[in-house]
């Protein structure tokens, strides 16, 4: 006796489903004689594994934290049919093969299992499958569904028969996290005086806008936008809008020429299970040009010059690969955009915001 399970769309290719999609097949059970079978259950169930292992000094054995987190768990009957009630003695099925046809889908949201007190519970998204590694086995995080289905017979030395198949799964939006939903621009401002240049100012972020002030001396600041909410989608071009504005002194000639330019995906992934955390950061450069002699010629306003910087430049940049951002119990990944640009105002005078 062996159940197997089939699918009507073959998983090998690792397509992902999607909320929006019936996952259909049939649990077929062979069987080479004729057997008592009690009932037949499909289930389709989501795991969030975390763990957070760090070594100390005095000790050689890293020690580790680890959480096992049920996403969600939907269960339902294929056999026998709703309508016929279960028997203590079970539903015997003649030799051979028997289809049991089924249809199920992903929920939109996850749903804690057995929750444990020590962690913050969410009801968010559900997360997309996923797997991470930390560097220097510092941590680990892996989520994962699968299908699967239960023979139950009767008898009390019959074992259940099982047979799983795991399935790759995609949410169909984003889970926006507050920082996503906040106005979507970033900007950054440095003083164009190459022996005064503030290494302490970070580049255009989306994640964090920059809360540099007006200086007393010329500037150049850079302003990146994007639509809101800021989403990114695989496999289509970033709808970045990158503006400059100067000081009015710089406003004349020399010109102001963009040298440089890059836009990168800054990917975080947080571990946090109880009161240990840790973040990993990652990065992964979509454009990245130099030698560059874009003149800036916008418009004029209050003496200084504002211009937006052509699009065609990053035309051909796409997002590929990226598992979505998700915000899940004890593991939350989030991927902001980073803009850099080079600057010049005259031979000597370079600088990068
Ligand atoms: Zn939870």
């Amino acid at each position: 006796m062996k159940v197997t399970l089939e699918l009507e769309r073959p998983v090998y290719n690792h397509e992902a489903f999607t909320t929006l999609q019936y996952i259909r097949g049939v649990a077929n059970v062979h069987l080479w004689r004729e057997a008592a079978v009690s009932k037949i259950v499909l289930s389709l169930q989501g795991r969030l594994l975390a763990a957070l292992f760090k070594s100390t000094s005095s000790e050689d054995t890293p020690f580790g934290t680890v959480d096992n987190h049920k996403l969600f768990k939907l269960s339902q009957n294929i056999f026998p049919p709703a309508n016929v009630p279960l028997t203590v003695k079970g539903f015997t099925l003649p030799k051979g093969t028997h289809s049991f046809p089924f249809q199920i889908r992903f929920p939109v949201l996850s749903a804690c299992h057995k929750p444990q007190p020590w962690i913050t519970h969410l009801k968010t998204t559900l997360p997309p499958s996923f797997k991470f590694r930390a560097p220097s086995h510092e941590g680990s995080a892996k989520v994962q569904y699968w299908l699967r289905v239960k023979v139950q017979r009767p008898g009390r030395f019959k074992h259940d028969l099982v047979s799983e198949q795991e399935l790759t799964f995609l949410p169909l939006d984003p889970a926006l996290p507050p920082p996503m939903l906040d106005p979507v621009y970033g900007r950054s401002m440095q003083p164009l005086n190459p022996k005064n240049l503030d290494s302490n100012i970070p580049p255009s972020t989306f994640r964090s806008a920059s809360g540099a002030g007006r200086r007393a001396y010329s500037f150049v600041l850079l302003e990146a936008t994007l639509p809101s909410p800021a989403i990114l989608y695989i496999q289509r071009s970033v709808p970045l809008r990158l503006f400059v504005r100067t000081h009015a002194t710089l406003a004349n000639d020399p010109p102001i020429t963009l040298r440089t330019l890059g836009v990168a995906i800054h990917t975080s992934t947080t571990i946090t299970i109880g009161s240990d955390s840790a973040t990993w950061t990652s990065s992964r450069d979509l454009v990245h040009i130099s030698g560059l002699e874009l003149q800036l010629t916008g418009s004029r306003a209050n003496g200084g010059l504002s211009d937006e910087i052509s699009r065609d430049l990053w035309k051909d940049a796409t997002v590929r690969d990226v598992t979505p951002s998700f915000t899940t119990c004890t593991v939350i990944r989030q991927h902001s955009l980073v803009v850099t640009a080079g600057f010049s105002h005259s031979p000597e005078e370079t600088v990068y915001v």
